[in-house]
């Protein structure tokens, strides 16, 4: 692609921020655009190994893994609290499978850190005036207009960008709703801990010595009608054996399971990114994974071809199949998790997970064996 190429980048999250580094590295003229103010910081963030390898490509791993806590092992309890194994990562994945967990202002930090970028705060795309073979172009929120060689939509499950070209795809809830808090890690939790509710989850997670992250995942028919006010009252329902490792009155962020009814890769000068193109349940904790993964290949196939719709057409033949599958997974494993269990499918459930551990866990080695999916 010639240097005096023009693309704009919608979205300073993970997606977006990665891909507009590696894309001024390569000398493009990249604007980067995002509609708040500032960044906001959102809690934890669980980054398995197929991310780590990307951390790895993008030379940023030792300054992550400095502020993360590395997982060898998950415990996993039952309903009633009760050890039913305790799994360990190496033997299974073998050691060079690296899982971590971080604030996300760290891996956001190590991301902004890969180039000087400026990011337009508060700046947002109001119309796409013309999107077609040759160039796209967009009035901003603030009146200008402007010509771009390329748009790249890297603005999350809810894009806008998505709803102006594509508006037929839906943004389906799964019937899962979430709490999210970091807490001072107590001094007898040093691993991971996965929890079994009546149904859902919770995952509780070190991100370092001084603080924990817990994530708890449980059935709401209605989204939206839970607010942080509800959060004792909801862990109680579900998670009634459990000893919280905090104490009440803390304040958690609320979020629902939710994913595309389809992907979209690209639309002519348009190329849809992470959560925009392909959101899906966070189940396999692949969020970041695949948003730094499209990253690194788009800026692949624009580096490697010159005439943009066959890049954009490289780009979709190296992700469609991974994508879709990790999304099918994704979501699948979130239905699952849904369903309340008798307790003769819970002792099966349980001896299942002694000898080969989670879902979870044969779904990640599929996909890191990276060669099934023609990545
Ligand atoms: C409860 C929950 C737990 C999760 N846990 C994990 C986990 O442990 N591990 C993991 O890998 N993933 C996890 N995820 C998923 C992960 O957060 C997302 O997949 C990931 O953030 C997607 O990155 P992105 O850059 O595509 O989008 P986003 O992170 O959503 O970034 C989009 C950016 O675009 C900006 N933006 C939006 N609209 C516009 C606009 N019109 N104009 C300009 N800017 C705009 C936004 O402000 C934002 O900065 C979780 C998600 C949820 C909901």
């Amino acid at each position: 692609m010639p240097s005096k190429k023009r693309v704009l980048i919608v979205g300073a999250g993970i997606a977006g921020t990665t891909t507009a580094a590696l894309l001024a590295r390569e000398g493009i003229e990249v604007t980067l655009i995002e509609k708040s103010k500032s960044f906001i910081s959102g809690m934890g963030i669980c980054l398995p190994a197929n991310a780590t390898e990307c951390l790895k490509k993008l030379n940023l791993i030792d300054i992550v893994c400095k502020n993360s806590f590395i997982s060898n092992s998950w415990k996993i309890l039952s309903e009633s609290s009760k050890e039913i194994t305790d799994f360990n990562f190496n033997t299974y994945f073998g050691p060079n499978k690296l899982f971590i967990a971080t604030h996300r202002t760290v891996l956001h930090h190590a991301l902004l850190s890969l180039e000087n970028l400026e990011i337009n705060f508060n700046l947002s795309i109001s119309e796409i005036l013309d999107n077609n073979a040759n160039n796209v172009n967009v009035k901003f929120n603030n009146g200008t207009i402007e010509k771009f060689d390329l748009l790249v939509a890297a603005d999350g499950i809810y894009s806008s960008i998505r709803q102006m070209i594509c508006p037929e795809i839906s943004i389906d809830y799964l019937g899962m709703a979430c709490y999210r808090l970091v807490v001072p890690k107590p001094k007898n939790i040093d691993q991971v801990t996965f929890i079994f509710g009546s149904p859902g989850f919770l995952l509780m997670h070190p991100l370092s010595q001084e603080s924990l992250y817990c994530g708890f995942v449980f059935p709401e028919k209605n989204k939206g009608r839970f607010t942080e006010k509800s959060f004792e009252k909801h862990i109680k329902t579900f998670f009634p054996s459990v000893r919280l490792p905090f104490q009440e009155g803390v304040q958690a962020l609320p979020g629902w399971m939710e994913t595309l009814s389809s992907t979209v890769f690209f639309k002519d000068r348009i190329v849809f990114i992470g959560d925009a193109g392909h959101g899906c349940a966070t189940s396999l904790q692949q969020g970041a994974a695949l948003a730094m993964e499209d990253s690194i290949i788009l800026a692949e196939c624009l580096k490697n071809i010159s005439h943009i719709p066959e890049a954009l057409y490289q780009f979709t033949k190296r992700r469609e199949q991974r994508v879709n599958w990790v999304r099918q997974e994704s979501n699948d494993c979130m239905r699952n998790l849904n369903q309340p269990l008798t307790e003769e499918q819970k002792t099966l459930r349980n001896e299942k997970i002694k000898t080969s551990g989670l879902n979870n866990f044969a779904l990640w080695k599929k996909l890191f064996a990276s060669s099934a999916f023609n990545y």
